[in-house]
């Protein structure tokens, strides 16, 4: 049955994402955002669609969009380079901005999802993650105006599930990457490949050894999806469990894009953490779910994508971390 569904961060890369898997699927999509760092650009091909509205709107304050059958929060800057300029923001969004929701959710007996992160385990001793690490964040930090503000959000959705019985679930959502990753926010993999197709050094952060895993985005989108059709309201890790030290990444990156571009070595950021692989037999287990696309491939994908962001600005500068 075709459903209404409230998307907060819609114009943000997953949320752009999730919302045409959403009206790919016949639902009817009412979209939020600020734009404090989600780009309108991600939805322009939704124009003409009937079936997507978007709504110019801060959810830290209270706002109503009429009855829906599902809320997914994904509104909250995201990418170090963008929560260290929005730390407030950021920290405002993941608690005035998740109780607006859940509020939402309560009033119309909606269904509620909503966007966690593999920071939640921080620099883990846990290895890979498994739900039920409990993590190792710094609370003072310079990340942890992102890690304690989507902790507290769990802390929040678990509340509402348990005293006010809203049907909700939680996804820790490990690095991802694909079309729509703005060529600014500093991520490894935007900057990779822009430095690649510029033929600048590619900036390694410490030696790059440390690891990340990397999830393509339409490999996340479907994980998230039948997430939301589940009836588990714990966390459950959505990511690729495939790893790799950054310089390795730096490496594919050169590969794929056949560029010739050099390493070169920059500091270290704060409390960068030092491995990072989900556990994912819970999703297996739970959702059928299983990641398609390597790390090659997803790459490949996005090339046209990234090519496309040089073009468009010729003087792009792939920014440094500020952490
Ligand atoms: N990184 C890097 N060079 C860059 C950008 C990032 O070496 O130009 C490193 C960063 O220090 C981290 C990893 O790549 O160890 C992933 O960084 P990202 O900002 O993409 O996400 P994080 O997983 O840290 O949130």
């Amino acid at each position: 049955m075709p459903k209404k569904i409230l998307v907060t961060g819609a114009a943000g890369f997953l949320g752009s994402h999730l919302c045409d898997a959403l009206l790919a699927d016949g639902c009817t999509v009412v979209g939020v955002d600020n734009l404090c760092t989600g780009n309108p650009v991600n939805l322009r091909h939704l124009a003409g669609e009937s079936r997507f509205s978007l709504i110019e709107q801060d959810i830290c304050h209270p706002f109503d969009p009429g009855k829906v059958d599902f809320v997914f929060n994904f509104a909250s800057p995201a990418s170090p380079v963008d929560y260290a300029r929005l730390g407030v923001e950021t920290l405002l969004v993941g608690s005035a901005g998740t109780f607006n929701t859940l509020d939402i959710a309560r009033k119309y007996s909606a269904g509620y999802l909503h966007a966690s992160t593999s920071e939640c385990y921080g620099d883990p001793e846990v290895h890979p993650q498994v739900e039920t690490y409990w993590g190792n964040v710094n609370p003072i930090g310079l990340r942890s105006v992102y890690d304690e503000a989507k902790r507290f959000s769990e802390a929040s959705v678990m509340a509402y599930h348990r005293y006010y019985g809203v049907k909700t679930h939680l996804v820790r959502i490990f690095n991802t990457y694909g079309p729509r990753l703005q060529p600014n926010d500093g991520r490894v993999i935007s900057n990779f490949m822009i430095q690649a197709l510029q033929g600048e050094p590619l900036t390694i952060y410490g030696d790059g050894s440390q690891t990340r895993s990397f999830c393509y985005v339409s490999d996340l989108i479907d994980g998230i999806v039948r997430l939301s059709r589940s009836q588990e309201h714990l966390p459950v890790n959505i990511g690729n469990p495939d790893e790799w030290t950054i310089l390795e990444c730096a490496q594919e990156v050169l590969s794929v894009t056949g560029s010739k571009s050099e390493i070169v070595l920059k500091p270290l950021p704060q409390d960068d953490p030092t491995r990072r692989r989900p556990d994912i037999t819970k999703a297996r287990t739970i959702l059928g779910w299983d990641p398609k696309i390597t790390l090659r491939q997803g790459l490949e994908e996005s090339l046209d994508y990234f090519k496309a962001s040089v073009a468009k600005a010729s003087s792009l500068t792939a920014p440094e971390k500020v952490l």
